[in-house]
């Protein structure tokens, strides 16, 4: 039988992450898990019960009655919370910055950690998000961290937001992605850094599919039986 391993893959947003995880989750056949979705709903179930992304006693409440879960509509994946699908409303400029904050919470962040640490612990995984590979699972079997310059990662956020419907312009887009970056990598809990042992993938310039046949050459120099069929 094939061995079911911890894949992390963290870094900067707009990065890649989601796309690349989806579509290797897909081609290992493996449980894709969006971090980043958990933090996301977090910060929804804040600003919907008007509870302050500093209030730790609050954050504290919401995240002992969280109930989030993945799932599939229509090929698409889709993140509930109480089995109310949340995509759209979760993926917003506002939810992306309010995530930031409620994630740098240490409430919030020991809550997630035990969340993704049992979801992930059988193996037969690709955990994506900003400490995947240092704080959450520091043994997994390989790691990617994954980046691209500023400018083209703001521009892809741009495109994904656009494609919603929802009005936003370049440049904000730039300014908030580079904001979230700094916010994220110079907090004091589980900060954004490439673990010492994870490989580093540039999209910059690459095609998703080029970065899929990347990564997907590096497992199979680790691990070859993993992809032999
Ligand atoms: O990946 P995504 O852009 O959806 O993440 C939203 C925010 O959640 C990030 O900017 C970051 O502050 C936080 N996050 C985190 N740790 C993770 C995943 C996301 O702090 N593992």
């Amino acid at each position: 039988m094939n061995k079911k391993l911890i894949i992390t893959v963290d870094g900067p947003a707009g990065a890649g992450k989601s796309t690349v995880s989806k579509i290797l989750s897909e081609r290992l056949d493996y449980i894709y898990i969006n971090t980043g979705a958990m933090y996301r709903v977090v910060a929804l179930e804040s600003k919907r019960r008007n509870v302050d992304p500093g209030d730790e006693t609050g954050l504290a409440q919401i995240c002992s009655g969280l109930d989030i879960s993945f799932g599939r509509k229509d090929g698409n994946l889709r993140v509930f919370s109480h089995g109310e699908d949340v995509t759209e409303e979760i993926n917003t400029p506002e939810m992306s910055l309010r995530a930031s904050r409620v994630s740098a919470q240490r409430v919030v962040r020991n809550a997630m950690a035990e969340l993704q640490r049992n979801m992930g612990r059988g193996g037969g995984v690709i955990l994506e998000g900003r400490d995947a590979g240092t704080v959450i699972f520091p043994q997994a079997h390989v790691k990617f961290y994954l980046d691209a310059a500023l400018e083209e990662r703001g521009k892809r956020r741009y495109k994904e937001i656009a494609a919603r419907n929802q009005k936003v312009e370049l440049d904000q887009v730039i300014q908030e992605t580079e904001k979230r970056d700094f916010d994220d990598s110079h907090r004091a809990l589980a900060p954004l850094r490439m673990a010492e042992d994870a490989v580093l993938v540039d999209s910059s310039e690459l095609t998703v599919e080029e970065v899929i046949a990347m990564m997907i050459q590096i497992i199979h120099t680790r691990y070859p039986s993993l992809l032999n069929n």
